[in-house]
């Protein structure tokens, strides 16, 4: 009788984004044996290190939808977890606001929505209001978020990755999973890269961002119609030389696809514009420097200030969609057993923004499914 030439484990994360870390502590904080297998040569390197680095109060979702119920949980979560691990954040606020009749009309709208998510202490604002905090606005009025923030994003992931190493998970980097087969006692995957594993998992977690479809639809066993097809929707950023001339986020009303143009500034001081929404077959990350000339036209509406030849092009991060451009937006996607039918796999598709702030609430809800 010849020995399987798979090693068993108990539970195998894929992908260590922000997400995939959280579920990794989420699952060893819980006493169970966890290997977070990753194709890159380090945490974070995809997504999760290319995005806004906000805190998202949780104001836009539709009520009772899991971006929603996630974003609100998670921001509270993440609040005391930067507090507590001496994560660097600022709870700095938000205004969104509104250039013209027909947008202040939304504002209340808005606010409404967020107030049935749970999000405290939203303020409608006049003009006068809003530019006596902000002197640089421009606007006809504005929604002031007060629970908004921003983080160090690579600091918290590492907080993640140190929790969970402290309860024993280890880590494998460049290590793609290339192939999984549902067995008779968990899941069999195949790890490539310089040191091969075959491995038998009690519980396997696909948290690989934007390749977690590709790779679901290789599982032999799996459903292939549980599967969404994979979309992207590329966010550019814009970076401004110089200083930011605002203390606060400066969101304007959204926009179909995503939340607009927006002002943000990086825990080290950098103040970015975008992410704007440009629809793509593959991933690719160049910003095309061509694609300011939108960007003076639609920050312009909020900050008439901003100089000619002020924004340079900064870094783009691609959106993991469900649904094509123009479907009703999407809602993350946590797949377990009831779902799709097969012990011991957890998929997670879809999780684009509020994906960084809801990260430690996705993780206590994949936790769950696992029965843990
Ligand atoms: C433009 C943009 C702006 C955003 N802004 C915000 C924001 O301000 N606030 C917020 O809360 N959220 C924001 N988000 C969302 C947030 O960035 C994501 O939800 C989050 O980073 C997703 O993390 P993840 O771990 O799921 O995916 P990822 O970070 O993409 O990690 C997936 C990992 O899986 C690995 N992997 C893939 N395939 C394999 C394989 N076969 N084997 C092994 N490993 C594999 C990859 O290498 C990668 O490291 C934004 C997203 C975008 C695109």
């Amino acid at each position: 009788m010849t020995s399987s030439p798979f090693e068993t484990v108990d539970c195998v994360v894929i992908g260590a984004g922000v997400v995939g870390l959280a579920v990794a502590r989420a699952l060893a904080l819980a006493g169970r044996e966890v290997i977070v297998v990753e194709a890159a040569e380090g945490i974070g390197t995809e997504t999760s290190s290319r995005n806004s680095e906000v805190i998202h109060a949780g104001i836009y979702y539709p009520k009772g939808s899991l971006m929603a119920r996630t974003c609100v949980a998670g921001r509270r979560m993440l609040y005391a977890y930067c507090k507590q691990h001496g994560v660097p954040h600022q709870n700095c606020g938000k205004l969104i606001v509104a250039t013209n009749e027909a947008e202040s009309d939304k504002l209340a709208e808005i606010k409404g929505r967020a107030e049935a998510n749970g999000v405290e202490g939203m303020r409608l604002l006049s003009a006068a209001e809003a530019i006596a905090m902000e002197p640089n606005l421009h606007c006809t009025a504005a929604l002031l978020s007060p629970s908004t923030g921003i983080i160090d994003s690579h600091s918290y992931m590492l907080a993640l990755q140190g929790d969970a190493e402290e309860c024993g998970a280890m880590y494998a980097f460049h290590s793609p999973v290339s192939a999984a087969r549902v067995a008779n006692a968990g899941i069999d995957l195949e790890v490539g890269g310089a040191e091969p594993m075959k491995l038998r998992c009690r519980l396997v977690v696909n948290s690989a961002g934007l390749h977690a479809p590709t790779l679901a639809k290789k599982i032999v066993g799996l459903p292939s119609d549980c599967v969404p097809q994979a979309y992207y929707a590329k966010g550019n950023y814009f970076t401004l030389t110089g200083r930011s001339p605002f203390s606060r986020l400066i969101y304007p009303v959204p926009v179909p696809g995503g939340l607009g143009v927006h002002i943000t500034v990086d825990m080290g001081g950098q103040a970015k514009f975008g992410p704007d929404v440009e629809w793509i077959d593959g991933i690719d990350y160049t910003v095309d420097p061509h694609r300011a000339d939108r960007f003076y036209a639609a920050v312009r509406r909020y900050w008439p200030g901003l100089k000619d030849g002020a924004l340079q092009p900064g870094y783009a991060g691609i959106r993991p969609k469900t649904v094509p451009q123009g479907a009703p937006a999407q809602d993350f996607v946590v797949q377990g057993p009831a779902d799709h039918g097969v012990p011991g796999l957890i998929n997670l598709f879809g999780i684009e923004s509020p994906g960084l702030t809801a990260s430690l609430a996705l993780a206590e809800q994949v936790r769950d499914i696992a029965g843990t």
